[in-house]
């Protein structure tokens, strides 16, 4: 057994082999322009950048001229929220999301408070859910967007979409979720979902990092957004520069495999996790945050009662995971979201969350559970 095992897919995920090797070609012979209309190297670059946004819109469910390439779900969250800010302001400067948004959310709509919005921050309950009739009231004529998640990246849980899309449109308002845990993971399909605007990465399903897109609903309705980088106009003028073929070739591509093998890897990283929730929590009184059922099948988040995640974290060296978000451990403060949820500061410094993947397998689930356990018997 190697010593390193990673269980922070939720940070990242290593790119699939056979994404790498899809994206290799067009750093070298087919390196041409997508832009350039003029000989065939241009238009090798074209057609490998429209097939990439078919295998993304048919995972989708949507067309692809409604797909924008990003360099990932932070810069899609910034063109969706800053982008309709700017449009829709002279309608209303009110914006609605939640207090359990991933920082590229919540830091744009402080940068947007800035500018004159309003943003209200809904609560959560102890499961991490949001409540239906809080939104419901807090809709107002001034509201020109709801900004809510379709899946937590700290505890994985899921925010009843469907319903909420249901509720932002009886109010003639735009549904924007960020879903850059969710897609490659679960069916995440923006027809029947009803979602106008869904962020999106590519290193979260093992695709490269430094690709991402953003969906951007063209009837019923039709979205508007300004630009944030003017040029050339590329991507229907919503992001201009010259495109990054090989990461969105990468992207198509971990798209296709992801629709393709979803549900049969869902079912295993569920069955890994279940094996791994159960050792612990049978074994050392370790108990579960955020809904049970409601969640996606690759993330874990424990509360521990013998020690706090940073205790943990440096004594089993060998394991890779982390105290929440990549982001919020980097700072040290207890994790927002647990904090929204409920738990204490003392409770929240002693959540883990433990995050897994493709590559998981049953023989590394069993052995940092081994070495969970021998610390934690140590303890007790
Ligand atoms: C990772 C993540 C992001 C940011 O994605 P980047 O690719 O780092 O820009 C945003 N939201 C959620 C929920 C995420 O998990």
């Amino acid at each position: 057994m190697t010593t390193n095992i990673y269980f922070d897919y939720a940070a990242t995920s290593p790119a699939d082999e056979r994404v790498v090797t899809a994206m290799f070609p067009y750093f070298t012979q087919k390196f041409g322009n997508p832009s350039s209309r003029t000989h065939s190297f241009g238009w090798t670059g074209a057609q490998a950048v429209k097939t990439a946004r078919e295998q993304l819109a048919e995972m989708l469910g949507c067309e692809t001229q409604e797909l924008i390439f990003t360099s990932g779900a932070t810069e899609s969250i910034n063109l969706a929220l800053k982008g309709v800010f700017e449009i829709y302001a002279p309608k209303g400067k009110h914006i609605i999301t939640s207090q359990t948004e991933h920082r590229a959310v919540l830091g744009t709509c402080k940068a947007l408070e800035q500018k004159g919005a309003r943003v209200t921050y809904l609560a959560v309950d102890r499961n991490g859910l949001i409540d239906l009739e809080v939104l419901k009231n807090s809709i107002n004529d001034q509201t020109i967007l709801v900004c809510l998640q379709f899946a937590n990246n700290e505890t994985g849980v899921l925010q009843p979409v469907k319903e909420i899309a249901e509720i932002v449109h009886e109010r003639n308002s735009i549904f924007m979720s960020d879903a850059a845990q969710a897609v490659g993971k679960i069916p995440v399909n923006v027809a029947e979902t009803r979602i106008d605007l869904l962020c999106l990465s590519g290193h979260k399903f093992c695709g490269p990092k430094g690709a991402g897109a953003l969906y951007v609903r063209r009837k019923n309705p039709r979205v508007k957004l300004q630009a944030l980088i003017d040029g050339g106009g590329q991507e229907e003028g919503l992001r201009s520069g010259t495109l990054n073929v090989p990461a969105i070739v990468g992207l198509g591509k971990a798209a296709e495999i992801a629709a393709a093998e979803m549900s049969r890897e869902s079912e295993r990283v569920s069955l890994l996790r279940g094996r791994l929730e159960r050792a612990l929590t049978v074994n050392s009184g370790v108990q579960l945050n955020g809904s049970v059922n409601l969640r996606l099948p690759g993330i874990s988040n424990l509360l521990f009662s013998g020690f706090t995640a940073a205790e943990l974290i440096s004594k089993l060296p060998g394991l890779a995971f982390s105290a929440g978000s990549a982001c919020a451990s980097a700072s040290g403060e207890p994790s927002h979201v647990l904090t929204a949820m409920g738990l204490n500061t003392d409770q929240a410094r002693r959540s883990l969350r433990l995050s897994l993947g493709r590559f998981t397998t049953e023989a590394e689930i069993d052995e940092a559970v081994k070495r969970i356990l021998a610390l934690a018997n140590k303890h007790i």
